[in-house]
């Protein structure tokens, strides 16, 4: 991977989890030895306080459990994160599996009852579409 890579900012024990747990993934932090990682929690950056409501797609919006709709929040984030790709010229991200935003193959299905469909989170479908290199935690070795 060439220049600086986009990192779903709870993987490297950012405070910005849904759920207010902060893990820190030594895989990822490896990476920094030989990479400039870029932290990005575009929940966050779309102006989503943390902890917060659990998210999941439905028919192509974000919704709490309780039908509160964000995806404009969500748009938001994904738009700030393009924009730090552009002004890094990072064209490859590490991200967070499962995320209603950073999920990659795999999602939730929008029913809150843990099942799992394939498909990708907000700010994915974003990156995919612009041919970023998208990887998970557990391919770094
Ligand atoms: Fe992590 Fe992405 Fe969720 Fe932010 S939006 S907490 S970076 S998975």
């Amino acid at each position: 991977v060439c220049g600086p890579i986009l990192v779903s900012a709870c993987l490297l024990g950012i405070y910005c989890r849904y759920d207010g747990r902060c893990e820190t993934d030594e895989r990822v932090m490896a990476l920094s030895k030989d990479h400039v990682l870029i932290p990005v929690c575009p929940e966050q950056l779309g102006g989503l306080p943390t902890p917060r409501s659990a998210v999941e797609l439905l028919d192509g919006r974000a919704v709490t459990r309780d039908g509160a709709d964000l995806t404009e929040a969500f748009e938001r984030g994904v738009q700030q994160v393009l924009r730090v790709a552009r002004l890094t010229g990072a064209r490859a991200a590490v991200l967070q599996p499962r995320s209603p935003s950073c999920g990659r193959g795999i999602i939730y299905d929008g029913t809150f009852s843990g099942t799992r469909i394939e498909g990708d989170g907000a700010l994915t479908q974003c990156l995919r579409a612009q041919e970023f290199l998208l990887l998970a935690p557990d391919e770094l070795g």
